[in-house]
């Protein structure tokens, strides 16, 4: 069993996100893979394009899904995240896909989810099943904005989360279990009460400023910054726009067995391979790829218009780091105070 008792998700998101500085065109085999089970999904979040999709709903194969586990294992690849657009633990193979991956050797197998899908009887399975770690996105602090963000059950979600998390400490499993909250002017005034009740129930709490998705979520940054200074300088001016990188430090294949440049490419707009064809390998420095890369490093965007109005490349980093010191700050100032 790996000791991954310690394991930070902010730490391990820098780890899996950072890619080589000289963003080449001909790049290494990346050590991480992201699998879209589904882009089936059963909320509807204000904050999330997965409602508005037209792409059509799927479920991988499970003879695609063991076929790609295997490439990805041949290459070395330790983390696999088994998630994109959709919930994946709709998938009725979810918990045997985790114990493939398990089986076949990746170290560090992880999903994040809403935790609707869970019942009493399915929860066992993921201790049996080996999963690393769990994240719940919650994205609010009490009843009241999570039903009215994400249209699902307040009281359902605290009673999985409650119920996981005593079956993980007496089982003295080593997954982690994490929840993370998407920031936004709806609900900036709930992250004490998100702090409050969830600190006591995940080993680690998340959050992050809202992003656009490809620009395929309207975020209103002028909305933003009315709510806090916080927000103000989240986005870079032009000349600091940089390569993303998920175009050098992961595999992400969609259900249908394509690899897209992108992990929230719910329409498949960035596609470079197709697994039914041929293997990750054979594409990670295909002929297409390397046309995506070279528009990011020669940071010609708008060549691509998904990447040009998307938020990610127009992080500005220090502004972010800035706004989760602040974060950080807050939440510890209100943790004292109730000492
Ligand atoms: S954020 Fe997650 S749970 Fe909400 S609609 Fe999108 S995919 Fe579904
Ligand atoms: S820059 Fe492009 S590849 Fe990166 S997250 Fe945005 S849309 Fe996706």
């Amino acid at each position: 069993m790996p000791d991954n008792k310690q394991i930070s998700i902010n730490k391990k998101w820098k780890e899996l996100s950072t890619p080589d500085p000289e963003f080449p065109l001909e790049a290494k085999a990346p050590n991480n893979i992201l699998i879209e089970i589904t882009n089936a999904c059963n909320l509807r979040c204000k904050m999330c394009y997965n409602p508005q999709m037209k792409r059509k709903k799927g479920f991988i194969s499970e003879k695609l899904y063991k076929r790609v586990i295997n490439q990805a294992a041949e290459l070395g690849v330790d983390n696999a995240g088994l998630y994109t657009t959709g919930e994946s633990f709709l998938h009725p193979k979810i918990f045997e896909f985790i114990k493939y991956a398990k089986d076949k050797g990746i170290k560090y197998v992880y999903i994040t989810t809403n935790g609707q899908a869970f019942n009493n009887d399915n929860i066992e399975k993921i201790f049996t099943s080996g999963l690393d770690s769990i994240k719940f996105s919650v994205d609010a602090g009490d009843k009241k904005s999570y039903e009215s963000f994400k249209s699902a059950s307040w009281d359902k979600l605290i009673d999985i989360m409650k119920k996981i998390k005593k079956m993980r400490d007496e089982k003295n499993s080593h997954l982690r279990i994490f929840a993370s909250f998407v920031v936004m002017p709806d609900n900036f005034n709930d992250l004490t009460g998100y702090n409050n009740v969830f600190r006591n129930l995940v080993d680690e709490i998340k959050y992050t400023p809202i992003a656009n998705q490809g620009s395929q979520v309207n975020i209103e940054h002028t909305q933003l910054k009315a709510v806090s200074s916080l927000f103000s300088d989240l986005i870079a001016p032009k000349e600091e726009w940089s390569p993303c990188s998920f175009l050098w430090n992961r595999f992400i294949v969609t259900h249908e067995g394509y690899l897209t440049i992108c992990c929230v490419d719910f329409e498949n707009q960035l596609i470079y391979g197709d697994l039914n064809k041929q293997s990750l390998i054979d594409c990670w420095n295909n002929k297409k790829i390397k046309e995506f890369r070279e528009i990011h490093k020669m940071k010609e965007f708008t060549k691509l218009p998904m990447c040009y109005n998307c938020s990610f490349i127009k992080r500005n980093k220090k502004a972010h780091s800035l706004f989760l010191k602040e974060m950080d700050k807050i939440l510890k100032k209100e943790k004292e105070s109730k000492k």
